[in-house]
């Protein structure tokens, strides 16, 4: 029979405290060398809550750049929706900052370009550099109808 000596012969536990001495882990938050359990990341409570707040508000920051855009579009079609001239030119449209890049919703038609909605208001590309601005109404009882506020 064959007897290993030596301290890597007894449980992993052993070997992972071995490790843990060489690496001791550090707080993701202020690098600090964290004691007690193994699987902590932070020191304390202050440490895991800076961390998490910080990452929240990154990807919130990202989610509401992009939703500032799309209401930004919104109010440009609004604006255009209320001078009751339509179609109208869509440079009059990325002149006051329109991003075609960002909508809520892409409704293909049986013919012609999609309607194009930023929430209520939306746009149709037409011919000749040139949009049809839509609105489409809403009841309480049947929700969201897609209809052209003007004709
Ligand atoms: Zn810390």
């Amino acid at each position: 029979m064959l007897l290993v000596a030596g301290p890597f012969q007894s449980n992993n536990q052993t070997m992972k405290k071995i490790l843990d001495a060489a690496h001791p882990k550090t707080c993701l938050t202020c690098n600090h060398i964290i004691r007690g359990r193994t699987d902590k990341k932070f020191c304390d409570d202050y440490c895991r809550s800076a961390y998490n707040n910080k990452h929240t508000s990154k990807k919130l920051s990202y989610i509401r750049s992009i939703t500032n855009k799309i209401i930004k579009n919104r109010s440009i079609l609004e604006k255009w929706a209320n001078k009751k001239r339509n179609p109208i030119s869509l440079y009059d449209l990325l002149s006051d900052g329109l991003s075609l890049s960002y909508a809520t919703e892409y409704i293909n038609q049986p013919v012609g370009n999609p309607y194009v909605f930023c929430y209520e208001y939306g746009y149709q590309l037409l011919p000749g550099n040139n949009c049809r601005i839509l609105k489409r109404k809403t009841t309480a009882e049947t929700g969201i109808i897609h209809q052209n506020l003007i004709p």
